[in-house]
């Protein structure tokens, strides 16, 4: 055997190994695991064919480390490699292709880092010296002694091994002390293998004795071979889909449903994903999607992969066929990628539509917790807003549930204006619109319940998607207008009069918002003054603060429309009155309190000159 030099080209490759991926450093981990576990699959399949016949028991693979030496192993029972193999995998080819990977990729480093690791030779970010001992499976194998300190030159020699495969050895590096440390492999253990489908070992389990832990017999296997999504929906039961929930992620709360991938063509893929309890905000952590090629981790940041808001949902999907050594932006366009975006999204939509269909109560029990994520699917997916239209649910503010089909039927005989042009009436806070919704019902209208932080955007969709209708919140107009049977006699005034009218009621309305009075004949039985907002103006106003792009309508003041009921007697008393009127202050303040609108020193006027008033 010989000693040389490794690879082909740059003299100066390990530098720049340290250097590229200096912020990744942990994944040489991941990486000399993950060829331990393949040395081991492919001996199982060796012995599966029949062309390994010897004693293949349970192999398992190794990690040992030496804290104070800082010594770290990798021991597998693998396939092994022969003289020739060491040379040609790991002195020529391996080094070869990490050259060309970092001539290539050289001014990505930042898109590939976690994505793609640089195989074997990730050990010398963190060692200065890198031993192979190994032995072949094959029959009359001699064993094969390789190190190197770190620079291009190698030594390789026979040397006995006893048993059949690999132990690599790291003798790690000063500045990669970290890494000499029990928890800190034990972690990179459980982030990266946690469910690679050979046995990985790291010490014995531990347990509490006089005061201390110490180790056990046993050994502590760190991974689940068989993670859930590797096996048949029907072997597993809803337990099982709670249970890996809760070894995914301990502290979070019980998820609302589940879904499980699995497919071979065109693409394999198989995962399961979950919808977690989704709160108020949308402010929630966006990296609970793990990517797994053959159950070895890869990534957390999954956003490349499926559409934005499949990212609100948790679980593990596992596909060989996402191409892990690219940029992030090619990932965007790849072909089986954009596939498999569709596939995830087609396959929520159907496990929701089954839902919807076949466990409609529960669906409804849930429907709050899920829906800001329907509806942020349905505003940012046309695929599964079409899919949606059928199985999102509208819940009136009586807390009834209705299909968008459902809700349409439901009010369409009460609730069409005079254009036969359907109005879908809501509230966003059924304590500030108390009144105006009881006014509404009480007129037999309906009214629904958007208080998601995306309704206002979602009631733009919806009036689109259902076509001839209208969406309007219960207090943008008075209770006759809502949905106008015929038109308003405009009251007879002169613009002189109007004028009068619009002076006389705005003075008694706090500053800094815009006002618009408007004299109207209601009838002498409706109040005398109501406060609206415009539904088009607040909506736009709404929407620019979530950002929808319309500032000019965020930067306006708040504007609101004053209804004069010129036929309700106490306007008339008010006009003879004057500004002085009490009466005034009282029916204006009463529509701004039914708004919610009247607090501090104004609401404090108001019970003084109730009191007074009432004496
Ligand atoms: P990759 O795994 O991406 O092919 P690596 O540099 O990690 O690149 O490894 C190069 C090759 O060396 C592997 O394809 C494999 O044939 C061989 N090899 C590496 N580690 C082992 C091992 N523990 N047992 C057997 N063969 C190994």
């Amino acid at each position: 055997m010989a000693n040389g030099k490794i690879g082909v080209t740059t003299e100066n490759i390990f530098p720049v190994i340290k250097q590229f991926l200096y912020s990744d450093h942990e994944i040489f981990l991941r990486e000399l695991v993950a060829n331990a576990v393949d040395a081991t699959r492919k001996l199982q399949a060796l012995a599966l064919s029949g062309d390994f016949k010897g004693e293949l028991g349970e192999p398992k693979v190794r990690i040992e480390l030496d804290e104070k030496k800082k010594v770290l192993r990798i021991i597998d029972e693998g396939i092994g490699m022969t003289a020739d193999e060491v040379d040609r995998y790991i002195n020529q080819i391996a080094f070869s292709s990490a050259g060309e990977f970092l001539e290539k990729y050289k001014d990505q480093a930042g898109s590939i880092i976690g994505h793609f690791g640089l195989g074997f030779y990730s050990a010398f970010m963190v060692a200065s010296k890198v031993t192979i001992h190994t032995l072949s499976w094959q029959e009359g194998a001699e064993g094969v002694f390789w190190s190197c300190e770190g620079d291009p030159d190698y030594k390789m020699q026979k040397k006995e091994k006893a048993g059949r495969g690999t132990v690599v050895t790291l003798y790690l590096d000063d500045d990669a002390e970290e890494f000499a440390s029990r928890d800190r492999i034990r972690g990179l253990l459980d982030k990266y293998c946690k469910f690679m489908p050979v046995p990985v070992i790291f010490g014995k389990k531990q347990e509490w004795k006089d005061g201390k832990y110490v180790d056990t017999d046993a050994d502590d296997v760190i991974n689940d071979v068989e993670p859930i999504w590797t096996k048949a929906p029907s072997e597993l039961s809803d337990e099982d889909y709670l249970k890996f929930y809760k070894a995914l992620y301990p502290m979070e709360e019980d998820p609302m449903f589940h879904i499980h991938l699995n497919v071979d063509y065109p693409f394999t893929l198989t995962g399961v994903l979950y919808f977690p309890k989704l709160k108020e905000r949308m402010a929630i952590d966006r990296h609970k999607i793990q990517l797994y090629c053959n159950q070895m981790f890869v990534t957390d940041h999954v956003e490349e992969i499926v559409p934005d808001f499949l990212t609100l949902l948790h679980g593990v999907i596992d596909s060989p066929d996402i191409p892990l050594n690219v940029s992030r932006s090619y990932l965007q366009s790849d072909a089986n990628v954009k596939k498999i975006s569709t596939y995830i999204t087609k396959k929520v939509a159907d496990r929701l539509e089954e839902i919807f269909k076949e466990q409609r109560p529960q669906l409804e029990e849930k429907w709050d917790n899920i829906k800001l994520f329907i509806e942020y699917g349905m505003l940012t997916d046309e695929k599964f807003c079409e899919r949606g239209m059928k199985f999102a649910l509208l819940k009136n503010t009586d807390g009834k549930y209705f299909s968008i089909d459902e809700y349409k039927a439901a009010v369409e005989p009460f609730q069409k204006d005079k254009d036969k042009k359907l109005v879908f009436l809501y509230a966003n806070d059924v304590q500030r619109q108390y009144s105006f919704i009881e006014a509404a019902k009480d007129k037999g209208y309906d009214v629904l319940l958007l208080d998601c932080e995306v309704d206002p955007h979602f009631v733009n969709l919806l009036e689109t998607r259902i076509g001839d209708c209208r969406f309007a919140r219960v207090d943008s107009d008075s209770i006759d207008n809502l949905i106008p049977q015929e038109d308003l006699k405009k009251p007879e005034l002169s613009e002189d009069e109007k004028n009068q009218i619009s002076e006389l009621f705005k003075s008694a309305l706090p500053e800094g918002n815009d006002y618009l009075v408007e004299p109207r004949n209601l009838g002498a039985e409706a109040d005398p003054v109501v406060i609206t907002q415009s539904e088009f103006m607040r909506r736009y106003r709404e929407m620019s603060a979530l950002g929808g792009g319309m500032n000019f309508y965020g930067q306006l003041p708040e504007s609101y429309n004053v209804i004069v009921n010129l036929e309700n007697p106490l306007v008339a008393r008010i006009r003879e009155e004057g500004r002085e009127s009490d009466l005034l202050r009282q029916v204006t303040d009463l529509a701004l309190l039914a708004n919610g609108m009247l607090k501090g020193k104004a609401l404090s006027d108001f019970i003084a000159r109730s009191k007074r008033m009432l004496q």
